[in-house]
């Protein structure tokens, strides 16, 4: 068994990100010390911030640094509002490609009296990360999308069998540990080749896990289903263009996207606790935005390193937070405006961690 101990990173991001990656940190400490677990948190500088202390939103020696530590908490990145200019670039595709994080988990859950709008929705979609249509991370060099006349432009899709391969092996182990479920999301009706490997690939790698039922949905019903019956789907593995839409469509089933918790993880020990949702610069500094995604964002991350390096007191912490934040959510003084609450960022995670504390 590991020590009893992690060492972790903490890197804001912007706008709400300064208030909700606290919060986070503060809810993981609480339930870090309720059950043995020693976390030391190493604050990095990055985006805005970065840019104005340090000259680049990803300042150099960054990764170098989260390399010799368990992995990190990354709050919203808002580079849309950058400043034109050399140093202001979109720092998380960087992190993900570096760490080689290609599976990004993105659960949706439904809880009581929030505004979801289906009750016992409970599924988990899996987005491949590093390649398919993301101009800004499907090729090594250059970008994946470029313009041969000015009237023309063309956008490459990257589909690798390993990329398909061990994305479908995260979701397929995922879908053993849960119910036993893998609905494969596509479009191999027009996407023959792409969409085909993709599909040919997770029905290789499903060859290995013969206690998963794996089904087949074309994306554009999909789409529809999710809508119509969420609770039919328990984990869903796609292509990343495919899975950025569907995982926000799924936020929107369950009170919008303060809801959308995520991880990116790889086939290492190393992880990035990562939410959904954007760094919503319309509420920054109000108090009002959901710690929710954030929180159960770290939270996902204390389980999964408690799990994959036999670490009990991580797992233990990340199921005290998970009872805490049920409970929270239950409450409509603690929780924020999005889901029908009267609290605020703060009387959110304190209610959260009261509860940790008294149980
Ligand atoms: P990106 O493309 O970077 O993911 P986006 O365009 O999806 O960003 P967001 O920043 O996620 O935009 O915001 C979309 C809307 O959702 C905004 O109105 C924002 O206030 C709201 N929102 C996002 N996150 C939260 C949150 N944690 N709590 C409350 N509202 C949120």
């Amino acid at each position: 068994m590991h020590d009893a101990s992690l060492v972790l990173g903490v890197l804001n991001g912007d706008d709400i990100g300064h208030e909700i990656v606290p919060a986070a940190v503060t809810v993981a400490s609480a339930a870090a010390a309720r059950h043995g677990l020693r976390i030391d948190w190493r604050p990095l500088p990055i985006g805005r911030r970065a840019l104005d202390s340090h000259g680049s939103t990803l300042p150099e020696g960054t990764l170098e640094t989260l390399a010799t530590m368990d992995g990190f908490v990354l709050g919203p990145i808002g580079h849309r509002d950058y400043p034109k200019g050399p140093g202001a670039i979109n720092p998380h595709p960087i992190m993900r490609k570096h760490f080689n994080l290609f599976a990004n988990v993105r659960p949706t859950r439904s809880y009581p009296g929030i505004g979801c709008l289906h009750d016992g929705v409970d599924l988990v979609i899996v987005r491949e990360n590093n390649e398919g249509f993301q101009p800004d991370r499907n090729v090594v060099a250059g970008s994946g999308e470029f313009r041969p006349t000015e009237d023309m432009t063309i956008s490459v899709r990257v589909i690798t069998r390993l990329g398909s391969n061990r994305v479908a092996r995260v979701a397929l182990a995922l879908a053993r540990s849960r119910r036993k479920l893998l609905t494969l999301v596509h479009k191999n009706t027009v996407f023959k080749l792409g969409c085909g490997m993709f599909v040919e690939e997770c029905y290789k790698a499903a060859r290995d896990f013969p206690d998963v039922t794996v089904n087949e949905v074309i994306v554009d019903t999909m789409a529809m289903r999710l809508v119509r019956d969420p609770q039919s789907f328990d984990v869903v593995v796609t292509t990343n263009m495919f899975g950025d839409i569907l995982t926000d469509e799924a936020a929107g089933l369950v009170g919008g996207l303060g809801m959308a918790p995520g991880l990116c993880i790889g086939d290492g020990d190393f992880a990035m606790a990562q939410a959904t949702h954007g760094s919503a610069p319309d509420i920054a500094g109000t108090g009002r935005a959901n710690p929710y995604a954030m929180i159960d964002s770290a939270r996902m991350l204390l389980d999964w390193l408690g799990r994959r390096r036999g670490i009990p007191q991580a797992v233990a912490a990340a199921d005290s937070m998970q009872r805490a934040i049920i409970a929270t959510l239950a409450d409509p003084k603690a929780r924020t405006g999005d889901i029908r609450g009267s609290g605020t960022t703060a009387t959110m995670t304190a209610e959260i961690v009261r509860g940790i504390e008294s149980t």
